[in-house]
């Protein structure tokens, strides 16, 4: 069958990559896709946002599924309008999509169905918002409620901190609309791990367990980032553990979306924190995790084209979905500035080629002439597999070391949080 992926960073290029080697798929386009993605994928100079062309490219190329890589498409709707245009589609519907677009949806429900989260409130009044972070104390997160790229999270260790996101969200407008609302969440202590998993409606199936590397600098140090390393499986999420967010979270969580009429299809991401008291959710997401995506899916024992497609119709199979008993490593590379900027145009230099135990992932490059040169803040994420996770960090390493790009950062301790839990 041929596929078609929407979006054009790191997770789309690997959601190509993978899709590509399955034995169910013959074509796969990239809408709009990347320069980068000509190696694994048919790419079409398109915006999903023109819904009519894009109806028209997926029947004239006689598309048999699409895979919606981004948030943004999701809480806009795509999914709703390509399935009643007759596609099956992998990525959750408009009112699904909620799980991530709205925290304000995603805490109710949690709150409603019993799944261990948080404590939280939620204000749009400063005065209210303030009363409560008195009498709750620090630390203390403050949240703007939609999608604000990451960056709408404050994790407050004072109360003076945590009122001033409270007036730079609800008085200074930082966020607009996505910021009108907030909720204010209690702190929880522990280690955090992505649980990704395949959903179809009705059933989950997990993926492998990983960990990203939010902080720009090593030891976590710094601002927040959209991710700059990651690594699977992760050791904190033990099969106990895996097994009780299983239990207490996806599955409730997937039963309760049917059950008020919102069935989620796609991939659910659960971020989770490993608590003393067990697995408690930080966030969900209604797609794919960027980075994790680049070290969960190289992993994967299966055909991706089949499990995506019995996703988007109702069959998902447990015994579709199997493991390599083996680590990947991702190491993000980014352009001078990030995060706070980015920095465009310049040259990439070095290998950038896969191997058989390394990919490379664009995030963020484009062609200029026969150069990759930068193009945003996440620039390459360098995957490395291994039988052990030192193997697959040396890889990974030994290949960040031959690229060189002017004013690059890459954290030099991804996966060294695993090592206590490995011994
Ligand atoms: P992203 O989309 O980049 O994953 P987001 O904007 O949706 O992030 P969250 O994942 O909810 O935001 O929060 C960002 C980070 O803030 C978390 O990864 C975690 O480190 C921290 N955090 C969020 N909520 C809490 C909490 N209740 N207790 C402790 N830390 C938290």
């Amino acid at each position: 069958m041929n596929v078609c992926v929407i979006g054009t960073g790191g997770r789309e290029h690997t959601l190509a990559w993978r899709l590509n080697m399955s034995p169910s798929v013959d074509i796969v386009y990239a809408i709009p896709g990347s320069a980068a993605m000509t190696d694994v994928a048919t790419v079409v100079d398109m915006k999903w946002e023109d819904t009519d062309a894009l109806v028209t490219f997926l029947r004239d190329h006689d598309v048999k599924l699409v895979v919606v890589g981004p948030e943004a498409p999701l809480v806009a709707g795509l999914s709703d309008t390509l399935v009643a245009a007759g596609f099956p589609v992998f990525g959750p519907s408009k009112v699904a999509a909620q799980l991530e677009g709205s925290k304000v949806f995603a805490k109710d429900m949690m709150k409603k169905y019993d799944i261990p989260t948080a404590a939280y409130g939620v204000y749009s009044n400063p005065v209210q918002a303030k009363k409560f972070i008195a009498e709750t104390g620090a630390p203390i997160v403050i949240k703007a409620d939609g999608l604000a790229a990451g960056k709408g999270v404050v994790v407050a260790m004072t109360l003076d901190e945590a009122n001033a996101a409270v007036d730079d969200m609800l008085e200074g407008n930082r966020f607009g609309d996505a910021g009108s609302t907030v909720v204010i969440e209690e702190f929880m202590v522990g280690e955090e791990a992505s649980l990704l998993a395949f959903a179809d409606g009705k059933t989950v199936v997990p993926m492998i367990a990983s960990q990203d590397h939010k902080r720009i600098f090593d030891n976590d140090e710094g601002p927040n980032t959209g991710g700059m390393g990651t690594y699977a499986p992760a050791p904190v999420l033990t099969e106990k553990l895996r097994d009780q967010a299983m239990e207490t979270i996806l599955k409730p969580m997937m039963a309760a979306m049917a059950a008020e009429g919102m069935p989620y299809v796609g991939c659910l991401y659960a971020g989770l924190m490993i608590t003393d008291q067990g697995c408690r959710v930080v966030e969900f997401n209604a797609r794919f995790g960027d980075p994790e995506t680049q070290v969960v899916l190289p992993l994967l024992d299966g055909d991706l084209g089949e499990i995506m497609l019995a996703c988007a119709q109702g069959k998902l199979e447990a015994s579709m979905v199997n493991w390599k008993n083996s680590y990947a490593t991702c190491v993000i590379m980014a352009s001078k500035g990030y995060p706070e900027t980015s920095s465009k145009n310049d040259v990439i230099n070095g290998d950038l080629s896969t191997t058989d135990n390394s990919m490379i992932f664009h995030s963020g490059t484009k062609l200029d002439g026969d150069h990759f040169v930068t193009n945003g803040g996440r620039v390459l994420g360098v995957v490395g597999l291994g039988e052990s996770l030192q193997e697959a960090l040396d890889v990974s390493y030994a290949r960040v070391n031959g690229i060189t790009f002017d004013g690059m950062q890459f954290r030099k301790d991804i996966g060294q949080k695993a090592f206590k839990h490995l011994k």
